[in-house]
């Protein structure tokens, strides 16, 4: 695992530091482990964990600069993409969150175990939490919802001038001209859909820059059953 960690931060452009490297691949462990007593059917081959959960997240610091950065990570699971980031790029200020109590222990237990250290892990759900809001620079989320969905969970935690990430397959051009409409009115503008291949595969992905160029207007976020029945669009 730590060569493919190591030869495909070089491909990205990600310096990559020995002592990152181990932690990544450690904590990658620490994962599998993980996945083998709760038996949740997830990636558990260490190459195909290290390019499709570490690579892919690690591109994320090629699509903008995370440096010194607030950054909140929503539905982070068991920490994708949120943790390799910080991992990859210390002076990140990291919040993850996730509606799952037990996905947010595993953070925050491998987190003091591999020491990787000042990591905010919140259980709850992300439009149930309004002492965040506009409280990060970045807000970055991966395989959680629908990006018209996804935008009124996560937009309203960007403070002026911040970035919302959102990841996503490369054929996301339909789901990002639905989100238009929901992504304007809490307050976004798009500004351009990035594509990356992780290095090793033929997968590529899209990375969905959203910049937040006004304050969320303050009925946003809803109850997340009116969000999902009802997502924001023109009418
Ligand atoms: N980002 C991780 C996990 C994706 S699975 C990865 O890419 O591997 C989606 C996660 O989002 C689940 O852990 C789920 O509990 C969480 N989630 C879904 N809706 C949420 C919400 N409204 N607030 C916070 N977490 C949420």
């Amino acid at each position: 695992m730590e060569n493919i960690l190591t030869e495909g931060l070089e491909a990205l452009g990600i310096p990559a530091e020995r002592e990152a490297v181990e932690t990544l691949a450690a904590y990658g462990r620490l994962l599998a482990d993980a996945n083998r007593v709760t038996n949740l059917p997830a990636i558990t081959d260490p190459a195909d964990m290290a390019r499709l959960h570490f690579l892919d997240s690690a591109a994320l610091l090629t699509v903008a600069d995370f440096s010194g950065k607030r950054v909140a990570d929503v539905g982070t699971g068991a920490g994708f993409p949120g943790i390799p980031l910080r991992v990859l790029q210390p002076d990140i200020r990291l919040t993850v969150l996730d509606s799952v109590g037990k996905k947010v222990d595993f953070v925050d237990a491998s987190c003091r175990r591999l020491g990787i250290e000042n990591v905010n892990c919140i259980w709850g759900r992300a439009e149930e939490l309004p002492q965040l809001r506009e409280g990060f620079d970045i807000v970055v989320s991966r395989a959680v919802a629908e990006l018209n969905v996804l935008a009124e969970l996560c937009l309203p935690l960007v403070g002026r001038g911040g970035l919302f990430i959102a990841m996503k397959g490369s054929d996301c051009q339909t789901e990002a001209d639905e989100a238009d409409f929901a992504i304007l009115t809490l307050g976004g503008r798009l500004r351009e859909m990035r594509p990356y291949t992780i290095p090793g595969t033929d997968v590529t992905h899209a990375a969905l820059v959203v910049e937040k160029t006004a304050p969320t207007p303050i009925r946003y976020p809803r109850r997340y059953a009116q969000i999902k029945k009802n997502p924001l669009r023109e009418t």
